[in-house]
C-alpha cells in the first residue's frame, strides 16, 4: 500500500505558510513505514527541532482505479479515518528554498499516525465535516471539509491520472490553518465532529 498526501489543500493554511494558492493538487507520498497504530507514541526524531502537526482527514481506497472520473469517485472509498502529516518544518523550509523534494521532511518513520476507519455513511455530509486536534487539552485546529480547495474525488481525479490507486492506500486530503511544532510530552488529541479518533503522546 501506499500513502498519498496532499499540501496546501485549505486556503487559510496554505496563506500561514506563504504559499501560493494552488491551480491544481500538490501531492507528495509516504511509505508504509510512517504509520503509527493504536494510539502508540510518536517519537521525536533527532534530525529535526521544528516537527508540527497537521491534522488531516485520511481516505482508505477500497478499490483498484486509475484514470477515475470526478463523477465516479466516490465509489472507490467507503471509510474515512484521522491522521496526523507530521512535518520536519525546518527540513522541509530548506527543501523549498532548494527546489528539492519533500520526502525528507514528511516521509520518515512515524510521521503518519492513525486512526481507525470509520464508514463515511456515519455522518451526514463528509464534503461538511468538522475535525478538530487538541495538544495539552487545548484546540490547536479546527476546520471544516467544507473548506478544501480540492473535494476529496477531485483529488481522487487529479491523483489517479498519474498513479494508480489500489485497495487499502491511503490519501491524507491536506490541514486547514492553525499548524504548529509539538514538543516532548506533549497529548495530541484528535477529533472528526465530536467522536475523538485519536490520543497518543510525544516521546
Ligand atoms: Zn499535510
Amino acid at each position: 500500500m501506499k500513502i498519498i498526501a496532499i499540501g496546501r489543500n485549505y486556503i487559510n493554511h496554505a496563506k500561514e505558510l506563504n504559499n501560493p494558492v494552488p491551480e491544481k493538487p500538490v501531492f507528495f507520498m509516504k511509505p508504509e513505514t510512517a504509520i503509527i497504530r493504536n494510539n502508540k507514541p510518536f517519537f521525536y526524531p533527532d534530525f529535526s527541532e521544528n516537527i508540527h502537526y497537521e491534522t488531516e482527514i485520511v481516505i482508505k481506497i477500497d478499490k483498484l482505479g486509475k484514470h477515475i472520473a470526478e463523477k465516479f469517485a466516490h465509489r472507490y472509498y467507503r471509510e474515512i479515518g484521522i491522521g496526523i502529516d507530521f512535518t520536519a518544518r525546518d527540513l522541509q523550509q530548506k527543501a523549498k528554498e532548494k527546489g528539492l523534494p519533500w520526502e525528507i521532511a514528511k516521509a520518515f518513520d512515524g510521521s503518519a499516525p492513525l486512526s481507525e476507519f470509520v464508514s463515511v455513511n456515519n455522518f451526514k455530509d463528509i464534503n461538511n465535516l468538522n475535525f478538530s486536534l487538541k495538544i495539552n487539552n487545548k484546540t490547536v485546529q479546527n476546520g471544516t471539509t467544507s473548506d478544501m480547495i480540492f473535494s476529496f474525488d477531485k483529488i481522487i481525479a487529479y491523483v489517479s491520472q498519474f498513479v494508480t490507486l489500489k485497495i487499502g492506500d491511503l490519501i491524507f486530503t491536506g490541514t486547514p490553518a492553525g499548524v504548529g511544532p509539538v514538543n516532548i510530552n506533549d497529548r495530541l488529541e484528535a477529533f472528526i465532529e465530536n467522536e475523538k479518533m485519536l490520543d497518543f503522546l510525544i516521546k
